[in-house]
C-alpha cells in the first residue's frame, strides 16, 4: 500500500510531482501529499496535504514553489486515517528541515516511539515513519546521510522512501530486502523517482532502472550517486506487487506486470483445466492472468462479467462484510447474454476473506450460468502481511480457516483451484525451491523473510 514519488528540476516541480501521483492512485486513494523545497533564502518548503483523490487547482500549484519535490498516496487502513497521518512528514532538525515519504510497513516502531515519548519527545502522527525523522534527528553521527543510514540501521521491515532535505537533497532508498518498488526516471532535465514506472509511462518520462534492493541514491542536478550503506541482505521484493498490486502496465522488479500474470494464467490452466465452455476474467485484477488461462486451454476469452464504471470506493477496504458485499453487488454485473445456459471459468487474482467470489458465484447464476468453476491466480493467501500490504488478520482469511474444497462449498462453486506455489514462482522465472526465490511469499507460506 501506498506510493511515493520524488522530482529533482531545474524549474517548478509541483505540477509534475502532482501528476506523478495521479498516476500510482492505485496505490493509494485515502489521503495524498506534496512537499516542495523553494531553496535556502527564501520560504524554503511547501508543504499540501490532503484526504481523497489527488486533485489540485492553479492555485494550490502555483503555492508549491521549488524545484525540489516529494509526494505521497496513502491507502487506507483500518485505523489511523486522519489528515495527521498523510504523508510526506516534515520536521526541523539540526540539519534544517526534512520531508519524507514512505512505502511499506516497520515492525519495531512502536518500541522506538515509546522510547522517544518517554525521553521528552512530541510526535505529531500515529504513523510509523514519523519514527525515522525522529531517529534521524537524535543520531550523532556527522554528515545527514549518515544520520538516515543511523536511523535506518534502526528500524527493521519494509521501507521505500523518497527524502527532501535542508540542502536540497533528494534521497530515494528501499529497504536491504527490497519488498516495496522504487524506481527513476528522467523528464525534461529532470530526475524522478516513483514507486512504479507506470508513471514514466504516463508522464511521457524515461526509465532509467529500478534501485536495487538496499540501494541508496542521491539525486542532484546532473548527477545520480548510488551506494549500498546497508548490511547486505537477500532480496525478498513482494510478489503481491506482481499478483495484484502493481498496475499492469508497469514493471516492477525487471518484470513486465502484465506478462507476469498473463504466465501466472497460462501456468494455473496447466494445473488446473476446466470443462467449460469459456473463460472469463473477474475484472480488472483478473484480466491478465485470464488471457494467459484461456490462450493455454484453448477456451475462448468472454467477458461475463462487466465492471461498472462509475464505481469508485473499494469494496475490500469496508469496514464491515454487510458493506464489503453490497460494494461486489454494485460493482460487478454479470452479463447474462454471455453466461445464461453456459459453463464459465471464472479467474481472479487472489481470495482474500472471499467476499467476492461467495457473491459472484450467486451472482453469475442468477445470470443464467449453468456450471461456475474458479480459478485464481495465487495460491492459497492464507498469511497477513506485516510488510505493507493492507491484509486483514490472518482468522479472517479465507485459507487459513477452511479447505480448498470447504472453500469451493461456502463459494457454491462447481470446481475451485488455485495456482501451486511452485507453479507461480515458475511463472515469475523461477524454477528453484520457493524458500531461496527473490521474491516474498510470506503471505502463502508463513515464512516472514524479517520479524
Ligand atoms: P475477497 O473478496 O476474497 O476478500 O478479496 C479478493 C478480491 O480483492 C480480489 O478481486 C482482489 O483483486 C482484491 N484484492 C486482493 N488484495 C487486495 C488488497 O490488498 N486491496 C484491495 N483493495 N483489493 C484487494
Ligand atoms: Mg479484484
Amino acid at each position: 500500500m501506498c506510493g511515493i514519488i520524488g522530482a529533482f528540476g531545474k524549474n517548478e516541480v509541483a505540477s509534475l510531482a502532482i501528476q506523478s501521483l495521479v498516476a500510482l492512485q492505485h496505490r493509494g486513494q485515502e489521503s495524498w501529499g506534496v512537499l516542495t523545497y523553494e531553496g535556502k533564502d527564501s520560504q524554503r518548503f511547501h508543504s499540501h496535504r490532503m484526504r481523497g483523490f489527488v486533485e489540485a487547482d492553479i492555485e494550490t500549484i502555483a503555492r508549491l514553489k521549488g524545484s525540489v519535490a516529494i509526494g505521497h498516496v496513502r491507502y487506507g487502513t483500518s485505523g489511523g486515517s486522519n489528515l495527521r497521518n498523510a504523508q510526506p512528514f516534515f520536521g526541523e532538525t539540526r540539519f534544517g528541515g526534512v520531508g519524507i515519504a514512505h512505502n511499506g510497513n516497520l515492525l519495531n516502531t512502536e518500541e522506538i516511539r515509546t522510547f522517544h515519548l518517554e525521553s521528552g519527545s512530541i510526535y505529531q502522527s500515529t504513523s510509523d515513519t514519523e519514527a525515522i525523522l525522529h531517529l534521524l534527528s537524535r543520531s550523532r553521527k556527522k554528515t545527514f546521510e549518515e544520520c538516515l543510514v543511523d536511523a535506518l540501521n534502526q528500524v527493521k521491515g519494509a521501507y521505500s522512501l523518497v527524502i527532501l532535505s535542508e540542502e536540497g537533497l533528494l534521497i530515494g532508498l528501499r529497504d536491504p530486502r527490497g519488498f516495496r518498488p522504487l524506481s527513476l526516471g528522467k523528464k525534461d532535465g529532470c530526475y524522478l523517482l516513483a514507486s512504479e514506472t507506470c508513471v514514466w509511462n504516463e508522464i511521457g518520462a524515461e526509465f532509467i532502472r529500478e534501485l536495487q534492493h538496499g540501494e541508496m541514491v542521491v539525486v542532484s542536478h546532473d548527477t545520480i550517486e548510488s551506494s549500498f550503506p546497508f548490511a547486505s541482505k537477500k532480496c525478498k521484493h513482494c510478489v503481491f506487487e506482481q499478483i495484484y498490486f502493481s498496475r499492469p502496465d508497469s514493471m516492477v522488479d525487471d518484470l513486465l506486470v502484465s506478462s507476469s500474470r498473463y504466465r501466472i494464467g497460462k501456468v494455473l490452466a496447466a494445473e488446473a483445466p476446466a470443462d467449460a465452455d469459456f473463460v472469463s476474467p473477474v475484472p480488472e485484477s483478473g484480466v491478465a492472468s485470464a488471457e494467459g488461462y484461456a490462450k493455454v486451454s484453448g477456451l475462448r476469452l468472454k467477458r461475463g462479467l462487466i465492471r461498472k464504471r462509475s464505481y469508485n470506493a473499494r469494496t475490500f477496504i469496508q469496514p464491515t462484510e454487510d458493506l464489503r458485499q453490497e460494494g461486489v453487488r454494485r460493482k460487478y454485473c454479470p452479463d447474462p447474454a454471455i453466461l445464461f445456459g453456459k459453463k464459465v471459468v471464472l479467474v481472479d487474482d487472489s481470495v482474500v476473506r472471499g467476499t467476492t467470489f461467495r457473491l459472484l458465484v450467486e451472482m453469475v447464476r442468477e445470470a443464467g450460468a449453468i456450471e461456475v468453476h474458479l480459478r485464481i491466480a495465487s495460491p492459497p493467501f492464507k498469511h497477513h502481511c506485516i510488510y505493507g500490504i493492507d491484509t486483514p488478520s490472518d482468522g479472517e482469511l479465507l485459507a487459513s480457516t477452511m479447505s480448498i474444497e470447504e472453500m469451493r462449498k461456502y463459494f457454491n462453486a462447481d470446481s475451485l483451484a488455485f495456482i501451486s506455489l511452485k507453479g507461480l514462482h515458475h511463472a515469475l522465472g523461477e524454477d528453484i525451491c520457493p524458500s531461496k526465490s527473490r521474491f516474498c511469499n510470506a503471505c502463502f507460506t508463513g515464512n516472514y523473510p524479517v520479524l
